[in-house]
Order: C-alpha cells, then structure tokens, then sequence
C-alpha cells in the first residue's frame, strides 16, 4: 500500500534518547512507506541506533535517509559519542548534552531551509521548531513520547493541583476531569509538578509550542485509549494523530525487528535465548525488563533475582551491573544458577525486544511501564506486572491496570527522579506477590490474558488498510498535501 507521494518532503528530527528516537524513527518511516521524501536529522552517534533500518528501507526503494549532524562533544566537555540521555550519561553530563543540543540548534534551522521541507516533524523536546517552521510558513507536528490517558492525566492535576487538597502523602485522590475514575497519591506525582523547578519551565514551554503547532503525533491507536484520544484533544484544542502501533507497523520482517535499537554486533548470546526460548512451553515465561534508561542499585537487583528464583516460572531477565557500586557478584552467581537449573536467562544491557514478545513461550512482563513497551506488550497480546518509576509510568500504570485491567501492580508508591531510588527497594515477597497473579493460571489471569490477546487483534487491525492508524497517515498526508498546494497556489496568484 505505498502511495506516490514523493512531491511531499519532511524532515523528523528525534530527540537524543533511545526511546524517544525509536519510536520517531518508525514513524518516519511509514511516512516513507507512503511514498513521503524523508530526511531524518540526528547527531552521528545517535544515527548507529538505528541506521540499519533505515538501509533496509532505502534497499526496498523508500525515499527515506538520515543527515547526520556532528555532535559538538568537545565544545561542550563531554567524551566523544556521548551525545544521548541513556543509561551511560552520568548526571553531570546532562546539562551538557543540553548545551551540544543548543549549539546545534542554527544548524538545524538552516537545514529546515535548504532541505526545502514542506512540514517538519519534531520532538516534543523541541520547542523552538515551532517557531522555526513558522518562519520558513511550514507546519510543524510535534511527537509525544507519551500515551494520551498520561497526557491528559497531566494536564488533569497541572490544571486543578487534587495533590494539594490531600492531607497527607499517601492519601488517594482522584484525577479530576477524566473519563474514569483514577485515584493517586500525591507522592505518586511527578516531584517537578509538585515542587516546580527548571524542568517544569520546560514542560511549560513545550505545552505552550504544542498549542501553536500544525498537531501532534503519538504512538498509539484510538481503540487502546478511546475515551483518552477523545479527551486529550477537546482539552488541549489541538489535533492529533494516533498511528501505533508503530513498532508493528514499520517493522514487519525479523530483519526489521532484529535491527531496532540495535547497537552493538550481533552476538551468539542473541541466539543463546532464542535456543532457550524455544525448549520453553506456550506462555510460561516472564520476560523482565526496565527499559533503555534504568540501572538498578544491587539492593534492587538482589530482590529481584530472588523473586524471579522463588516464583518457580521461567524467565528472560534483561539487567544492566550498576559498576559505580561495584557490584556484580550476586548477579554473576545466580546468572550460573539459573542457567544451570534452566529456569531463567539474562541478556546483559540490551535485548531484541520486539522478537522475544512475539514469541509463543513468553506469557506476561515486569514492566516499568514505559510507553513504547505498554505498546509493544498490547502489540503481542501479553498482560504485564506494572512497576513505575519516573517520567510518565504511573499514569501508564494506570492505563494498564485500572482502564485496560491487563496489568497487576507491584505496589510502587513513590514516583522518583530518574535513577534515583533513595532507600525505596521494592521486596522480593511483593514482586513475588505481583508474578504469581499475573502467571498463576487462576481465574483472573485468564480474564487479564484474554483482555491482552483482544488488545492485540485490535493493534494489528489499526494499521491495516481501513484501520484507524492507517487512516490518519492517510488523511493527515491527505491534509499536508493539500496545504501545499493551496500554499503554491498563493504563491502564483498574490
Ligand atoms: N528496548 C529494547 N531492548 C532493550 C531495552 C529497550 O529493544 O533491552 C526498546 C523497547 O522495545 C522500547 C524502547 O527500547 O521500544 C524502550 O522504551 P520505553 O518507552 O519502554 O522505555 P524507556 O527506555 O523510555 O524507559
């Protein structure tokens, strides 16, 4: 279904993090898949995360390419290719890949220009291109990492503060303003909603752009968040598009799905767990990961490995050593153990995530809910033990457990700054608790099963032709076209 649209050009332009450039990166390229010039804007470093797929797509003859810019590492004092916030960058070296982004920010600009863009999409962490694309008279479509029920639960205790008028930190309120009934506690809020600070300057800024955009984009689809999709937009007054779920959608081959987020060589050890994978019955493993950002402390890890051990299911656990505490031991013992015993696999730092979660042997996740992974579960049918941390992840927690009921909490009551964990180490006996209801066989987790997989047909219809993903690429490359050409024709009748 690739449509001529070639006379249409667009740069995207993902932010530096795994997870906001890999689902942008998709998005690109179905915008290509339908036939839309595509120019992918990011620093050299960052393009390795996912240049692969944009070779496979060039190879299909998909007007698709990345421009890499170079990353002013050295201006700014950081090492050479660190140039992204990801699980490596220390915490001192944020501002500064904030200041390598700004210098680059007159580069971009120009590049708007010269590439002759006719819409420019652009992170939600680029506030300026709102302007930018203002004065070249182009569109610009900002991408939200994010699901719309977060969105909206965020804009629902910015707007009416329900944390001020508790009592105490652990009593729950509801979110006022919302389609249902979905209760928090205060400390469950971001600390920089509660405690304003430079960050919320920030996210005031992006608001503030997303209202003067042509629209934005979000990696979800209209049957998973209905009542959200429907909100979000009556309250913000803006349009808005859901084309997920974009993982399944632009990545259709193992190739595809091999090479997303790819960053090192591929390894024997990757063969390693699909081997073991495949001696595994239908639905009995646990796959337990915490996205590209998290590194536990050992106390953490130690709970966890425990908890996996004592709940007697098979697992694949995807775990990161936290070097700065030394650590590693514990881990190292019981990666022998499990081994040994055949109950469990670890896939140190990065896993093929989307070809594990379609394998038939795996049953449910320990998630820390975010979103692309609520997506990808959705995706492959699969229910998931929720376990937030930061960013958005208890307002997904939400989503999942209390309006699509496909999730069992594992009780995380504090939200925290990323990768600060403070004293708060959740117990081997409540993850425990959490696994055996989510994999136990019984009544409930049949329903929540039965729920995912219903889920899951619904993902695969959106982006089938007549879908409602499929739809919106459709009617909003529709829409673009058509600005362009009432622009053109302004342009030879003044
Ligand atoms: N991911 C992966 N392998 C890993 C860790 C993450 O493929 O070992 C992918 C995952 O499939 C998802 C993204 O990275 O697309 C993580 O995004 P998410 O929003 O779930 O979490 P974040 O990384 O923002 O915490």
């Amino acid at each position: 279904m690739e449509k001529e649209n070639h006379d249409l050009r667009a740069i995207f332009v993902p932010f530096l993090s795994t997870s906001h450039i890999i689902p942008l990166v998709d998005m690109a390229r179905l915008f290509a898949m339908h036939g839309v010039d595509v120019t992918i804007l990011t620093t050299s470093h960052n393009a390795t995360i996912f240049q692969k797929s944009i070779d496979l797509d060039s190879a299909r003859g998909r007007p698709i390419r990345t421009h890499s810019l170079k990353f002013p590492a050295s201006m700014v004092g950081l090492p050479a290719g660190v140039e992204a916030f990801n699980v490596d960058a220390g915490k001192d070296m944020l501002p500064k890949i904030f200041m390598g982004l700004a210098i680059l920010q007159p580069e971009m600009e120009s590049l708007f220009q010269q590439l002759n863009a006719d819409f420019i999409v652009t992170d939600m962490f680029y506030p300026w291109s709102v302007d930018a694309a203002a004065k070249l008279g182009i569109p610009r479509i900002m991408f939200h990492g994010a699901s719309y029920l977060a969105r909206s639960a965020l804009h629902s205790v910015q707007h009416y503060k329900p944390y001020l008028k508790v009592d105490s930190d652990s009593e729950k309120f509801v979110l006022p303003d919302l389609p249902h009934e979905l209760e928090m506690t205060r400390l469950q809020i971001p600390e920089w909603v509660r405690t304003p600070n430079l960050y919320t300057e920030l996210m005031r800024t992006i608001a503030e752009s997303e209202k003067r955009s042509y629209g934005s984009l979000f990696n979800s689809f209209y049957e998973l968040e209905s009542d959200y999709y429907v909100h979000y937009k009556k309250v913000m007054g803006t349009k808005s598009w859901g084309l997920g779920p974009v993982s399944l959608w632009a990545n259709q081959d193992a190739s595809d799905k091999a090479a997303r987020g790819q960053t090192k060589p591929e390894s024997q050890e990757e063969e390693g767990w699909l081997k073991w994978l495949n001696t595994k019955p239908e639905n009995s493993v646990l796959y337990v990961s915490f996205g590209s950002m998290n590194k536990f402390p050992n106390s953490q890890l130690v709970e966890i490995g425990h908890a996996l051990e004592g709940s007697g299911h098979n697992f694949i656990w995807v775990v990161r050593k936290n070097e700065e505490e030394g650590g590693g031991s514990f881990l190292e013992e019981f990666e022998k153990r499990v081994r040994k015993s055949g109950k469990g696999y670890l896939i140190w730092g990065w896993a093929p995530q989307l070809l594990i979660l379609e394998n038939a042997a795996i049953g449910g996740l320990v998630t820390h809910c975010g979103w692309n992974t609520v997506v990808e579960s959705v995706n492959a049918g699969l229910p998931m033990v929720t376990w937030p941390l930061f960013a958005e992840h208890f307002f997904n927690e939400k989503l999942v457990v209390d309006v699509l009921r496909i999730g069992v909490p594992v009780g995380v009551k504090e939200w925290r700054n990323w990768n600060e964990f403070g004293s708060q180490v959740v117990s081997r006996e409540d993850i425990g608790k959490a696994i055996a209801s989510l994999m136990g066989g019984g009544e409930e987790d049949s329903e929540m099963r039965r729920r995912a997989k219903k889920l899951s047909v619904e993902a695969k219809k959106a982006i089938k032709v007549g879908g409602s993903s499929h739809n919106n690429i459709l009617e909003l490359i529709q829409d673009l076209h058509s600005l362009k050409l009432s622009k053109a024709q302004q342009h030879n009748n003044p």
